[in-house]
């Protein structure tokens, strides 16, 4: 079953948001070569429990242990942040995020070079942010689900990379998981149809070879079959009469 929030649930989800896009703010201040993923996932963690009543979304949630989720290179999602796990320059690293504020949640991502990277690494980030971009602008009262996908995809295979299947968006609220899903392909017109109150994560996880995924011994860490790089960029988004509201932006941040 799809939930519709009210305009108060949605400024709810607003307001986790925020917290959402400002730590991930953080990190892209914080990210360099050196600082292991504990480091950042403590930060984080700081942070958002430093907003009255706010929590992280992820710590427990299917037993996950940690604050944030840290993928590197050619993990896709799920890395559990660790001491062991030291940041190298050159490579990419997504940061994703989920804040629980007065009952509600929102649920962002993004991917942050560590120091300087190379050109097609930089280009997988700039495209996948545009494919997000381009679902967030597909996500209009009328549209459907697939539109979204469409959109996501279009950008994504248009620019040579591979679009993840086995991993896709959520609705979100009370719940961090809702229906319906929303996967990063798709054909126009399909899926369930997009109504005001739908509020929903759409998170393209673009890789630059092979969109084909394993998770490791870990059970969490999902990572690119060929050991390619991949890129991960996610917002909260409210449907509205008044096209799609970004919940966890901050500023101009695209993701
Ligand atoms: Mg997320
Ligand atoms: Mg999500």
């Amino acid at each position: 079953m799809i939930t519709l929030k009210s305009p108060r649930e949605i400024e709810s989800m607003a307001r986790a948001g925020r917290i959402v896009g400002e730590t991930l703010q953080l990190m892209r201040r914080t990210v360099r070569p050196g600082l292991t993923t504990e480091d950042l996932d403590a930060a984080a963690e700081e942070f958002i429990r430093s907003h009255p009543g706010a929590v992280p979304s992820f710590k427990g949630l299917y037993g996950f242990p940690k604050t944030l989720c840290i993928s590197i290179d050619e993990e896709i999602v799920h890395g559990i942040p660790s001491r062991k796990r030291v940041l190298r320059e050159g490579s990419i690293v997504s940061v994703d995020c989920g804040v629980h504020l007065d009952g509600l949640h929102a649920d962002a991502a993004t991917t942050i070079p560590v120091g300087a990277v190379s050109a097609e690494a930089d280009r997988l980030m700039r495209v996948t942010a545009e494919s997000l971009a381009a679902g967030v602008g597909a996500a209009r009262v009328g549209n459907h689900i697939g539109d979204i996908g469409h959109a996501v995809q279009t950008v994504a295979e248009g620019a040579g990379f591979g679009v993840v299947r086995e991993l896709v968006g959520h609705g979100i609220g009370t719940r961090f998981h809702e229906e319906p899903q929303v996967p990063n392909y798709g054909s126009p017109k399909r899926g369930p149809q997009l109504r005001p109150g739908m509020t929903i994560a759409i998170e393209p996880m673009i890789t630059q070879g092979s969109p084909l995924t394993k998770t490791l011994k870990d059970k969490w860490t999902v990572v690119t079959v060929d050991g390619k790089l991949s890129a991960h960029f996610e917002h909260t988004v409210a449907i509205t009469d008044d096209g799609p509201r970004v919940l966890t932006a901050v500023g101009e941040t695209a993701g």
